[in-house]
């Protein structure tokens, strides 16, 4: 079992138990958490759960040996819509869901029923999974709407989500909704012990992931690491960096998202920072940038003549990175929104 996996058990047990009780397994179930957080590994136990050739939903967990439960754990048997379409096979286990560049288009769910038909048993035959329903298209949010109101005989599906606030209302209003919940840092920095990341990295890793295994994964990867230095010299240096950051930021989707979450995790901390009565003693969660994060502060604080004004400046940014980051889930060009996002910053510092 994938190390998280056990920790999100918790979370499924209740109502596992109920529907293995009642028999009723719900037609539609949404799981919501963070990004990089387990939620298609969750997906895939619950499918496996759910087709288990040896033991099936009547009991307590999958076998994990027959055929059913091993397609299912190599991405073969669950039907996964997402970017590369209704394909039948399951892109590999990255846990990035923010890394899906596609959204979801109506064509894949017209596709999709021609392909599968409808079942006709009582049995659950058919496990549908659709990561970052977040980001599907309204048109393709109405189209799954119209298919989950009555749901084809036998088919479950899964929706993954980062925000379920960016879903049509209507469509979360038909599905059960587990919350995952974040792991813990000390469970986080164990899994990254064992994964042999280098012990420089763990607790920085695990104290920006915010509970999200996937997320301090990919944060411990070197390039990532590398930029994260580069984008906390940005804040000290704009005027140097800039180019390379938009460089980076434009060349893939995660690079993108890695770049909001860190400017967004260097913002909270900055605001922390100007914050009493912590002013001063404040402890930088990067800790190996506190160099540039202070060289930073001093310069905002110089430039726009208070500590409250440099506070005022990095909620105001933090502000624009959600509205930065809600229009990057369209298609749009992302060297704009990586200027539009960084272009601010040159104004307060050296
Ligand atoms: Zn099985």
């Amino acid at each position: 079992m994938p190390r998280g996996l056990d920790h999100h058990l918790k979370t499924l047990r209740i109502p596992m138990g109920q529907w293995r009780n009642t028999g009723l397994i719900p037609p539609v179930i949404l799981l919501t958490g963070l990004a990089g957080i387990g939620k298609k590994t969750v997906a895939r136990y619950l499918g496996q759960w759910l087709l288990c050739e040896t033991f099936g939903p009547s009991c307590e967990r999958p076998c994990e040996k027959c055929s059913s439960c091993l397609s299912i754990s190599q991405g073969l048997r669950l039907i996964e819509l997402g970017s590369s379409g209704a394909s039948g096979a399951g892109q590999e286990d990255s846990e990035s869901d923010h890394s899906n560049t596609g959204v979801l288009k109506i064509d894949q769910f017209r596709k999709l029923k021609e392909k599968m038909g409808f079942g006709s048993d009582d049995q659950v035959s058919k496990v549908i999974l659709i990561p970052s329903a977040d980001r599907m298209t309204q048109q393709a949010g109405n189209s799954i709407l119209k298919l989950l109101e009555e749901p084809p005989q036998g088919w479950v599906f899964i929706l993954t989500c980062n925000d379920p606030a960016l879903l049509l209302p209507t469509l979360v209003s038909r599905c059960i909704r587990l919350s995952l919940k974040p792991l813990s840092p000390s469970i986080l920095e164990e899994i990254l012990r064992e994964k042999k990341i280098a012990s420089g990295r763990v607790a920085i890793c695990s104290a920006l992931s915010l509970g999200s295994l996937g997320r301090a994964l990919l944060l411990a990867e070197d390039e990532n690491w590398t930029q994260r230095k580069i984008i906390a010299q940005f804040l000290a240096e704009p005027g140097k960096h800039l180019q390379n950051l938009i460089d980076w930021a434009t060349t893939h989707p995660i690079h993108f998202d890695l770049l909001l979450d860190l400017v967004e995790q260097g913002t909270h901390d900055l605001i922390l920072w100007s914050t009493p009565p912590q002013n001063g003693a404040h402890a930088w969660r990067q800790s190996d940038l506190v160099t540039e994060f202070q060289s930073h502060a001093a310069q905002v604080e110089k430039t726009l003549g208070s500590k409250d004004a440099a506070r005022n400046f990095w909620v105001s940014q933090n502000e624009r990175l959600s509205e930065i980051r809600l229009k990057s889930f369209a298609p749009v060009n992302r060297k704009l929104l990586t200027q539009d996002l960084l272009l601010p910053w040159l104004g307060v510092s050296a």
